[in-house]
């Protein structure tokens, strides 16, 4: 045999690398690598709670961390400028690894100085703070910049703003407004501010002290719900400056409901809504509530995130909550209303009209959870694709995953009967029952070109561990696009924290894109309608 034979540039076997720019992967694959920008923006929208399922999340956050660190060096404006942006535009469901990165940058002596200046962009909130002192305590001590810093996102609020976020975020892991104004010390003029620490700090109520303390410690005092609701309505109390004894109440919830609760606190609490008895099949307040929740305005200025949505879309719809042995039953006009959120959350996209082939890698490892939500990289993608259903005319689904046993390297690849007019959670079970076995990313090129499809853009979401196939995925949109001739694309979406993507970074016919992110339908029609 001749063994220059054996050296292909258009067909490379998966578990060999078909470009010097390749890496093996963790389910011993070859696929390229994102840089370390690209790979800090997955790490920030998709974080690493639950690992992947082939590396701990303990050691997927090491991983993360050296990124940050390498960043650090190599490009430190660009290192905190991602950061604040991930977070202020609202693409993650958690700010975790944005407050996370952003301590790591305010400990490294190239970024120190530019991440504390960003820290009231990034922890916007009292528990957002609480979650970067405890990050930041594992990488360094409370020197004077840091205290400064602290002491700063304190003192540039107006006197009502602290005392809103002194009696709304009391406290999170271990860490409260107390002890952060103790540690940082900010010093002011201003009586109203100074009273409100002195408050904060030991309880004492001097005469400037916001009307909002008042009404939280009157709120914490009383004891019936006519009081709870009259107080409620006075100071505009959010349901979190209220004591346990007041949320047991319809009558208090009933106040909360007239002065507007948040777009997402009031998805989480929906269950508790329905168990009191406020959100009935006919009457109560259902008909507003559902409004309320499919409102664009509303889940645009909340930053209402869509996994966040798809949540309790689907805790609500099972009736019982995924950790305590809380039931209800579900109210059919909420179901619908979420679910309307969902597809909402992402604002209008623009359909691209290419005929779109929208792939599902169904493989073993994509049954991990993503994001640390009660959600699968595969649930998660079925809800992407059912979007992108929503939106484009000419698109279709399918899932894609090898044979099983010695049949590995064949195709399992079946149509997906998943539709928008479905519930959300009814298509994330159609998808939850398919077979899960081998990844091999090439199949949806293959069985385009095999079936003579006529395709315009191919959008795989994926964990970009592909290893089973006889040939590269990008080789095979290079076969795909000589056999046919037409010049397809190829998106992926990538559903995991890691460096891995199966795109060619130098083909710009390829776009590796993160998911989950309310901004991917549209990015995903802009780049097949882009020339
Ligand atoms: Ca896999």
């Amino acid at each position: 045999m001749d063994v220059l034979r054996s050296s292909h540039r258009r067909r490379t076997p998966q578990s060999q690398p078909a470009d010097t720019r390749q890496r093996r992967n963790s389910a011993n694959g070859y696929t390229f690598a994102l840089d370390d920008l690209g790979r800090l923006r997955r790490f920030l929208t998709l974080g690493v709670d639950g690992g992947t399922y082939y590396t701990t999340a303990r050691d997927l956050a090491r991983d993360n961390a050296a990124v940050v660190a390498r960043l650090a060096e190599t490009d430190p404006q660009g290192l905190v400028t991602t950061i604040v942006e991930t977070s202020t535009r609202g693409t993650a469901p958690r700010q975790n690894p944005a407050l996370f990165a952003l301590a790591y940058a305010a400990s490294l002596p190239q970024t120190s100085q530019r991440a504390l200046t960003a820290l009231p962009h990034v922890a916007r909130t009292g528990t957002h703070l609480f979650l970067f002192a405890g990050y930041v305590e594992q990488f360094r001590g409370w020197g004077r910049g840091l205290r400064r810093a602290v002491g700063g996102w304190y003192l540039d609020k107006d006197p009502d703003a602290v005392a809103y976020q002194a009696v709304k975020y009391r406290q999170r892991d271990g860490w409260s407004h107390r002890d952060l104004l103790r540690l940082a010390h900010p010093q002011t003029t201003s009586p109203e501010l100074k009273d409100t620490f002195d408050w904060i700090v030991r309880g004492s109520l001097g005469e400037h002290v916001p009307a909002l303390i008042e009404g939280f410690i009157q709120a914490q005092q009383a004891t019936d719900p006519a009081t709870w609701a009259q107080l409620v309505h006075r100071y505009r109390l959010s349901w979190e400056m209220l004591p346990d004894a007041a949320l047991g109440q319809a009558q208090g919830w009933d106040a909360l409901l007239d002065t507007g609760i948040p777009q997402t606190a009031l998805m989480r609490q929906l269950p508790r809504l329905t168990r009191l008895g406020l959100l009935p099949d006919l009457g109560g307040r259902t008909e507003e509530i559902s409004a309320q929740l499919t409102d664009p305005d509303r889940l645009r200025r909340g930053r209402v995130h869509p996994v966040n949505v798809l949540v309790a879309q689907r805790t609500y719809a099972s009736g019982r909550s995924a950790r305590g042995a809380g039931t209800w039953t579900p109210t059919r006009k909420v179901v619908d209303a979420l679910d309307a959120a969902f597809y909402q959350a992402f604002g209008t996209v623009e359909p691209s009209g290419k005929r779109t082939l929208l792939a599902l890698d169904v493989s073993g490892s994509m049954g991990t959870p993503i994001s640390g939500r009660p959600l699968t990289a595969r649930e998660a993608s079925t809800a992407l694709a059912l979007v992108q259903l929503a939106t484009e005319p000419s698109a279709t689904a399918v899932g894609f995953t090898t044979g099983r046993g010695k049949n590995w390297h064949d195709s399992a690849l079946k149509p997906l009967a998943i539709s928008p007019r479905q519930r959300l959670d009814d298509a994330l079970r159609v998808v939850d029952a398919m077979p899960m076995s081998g990844t091999d990313c090439a199949l949806p090129m293959l069985y385009a070109t095999k079936n003579k499809i006529k395709v315009d853009t191919f959008v795989l979401y994926t964990d970009n561990e592909t290893w089973a196939g006889t040939i590269h995925p990008h080789q095979a949109l290079l076969e795909y696009r000589r056999q046919t001739g037409l010049p397809a694309r190829l998106t992926v979406v990538g559903l995991t924290a890691t460096e891995f993507t199966i795109a060619d970074p130098t083909d710009p016919g390829m776009l590796d894109i993160i998911g989950f992110d309310a901004t991917i339908p549209s990015l995903i029609t802009d780049f097949a309608r882009s020339n």
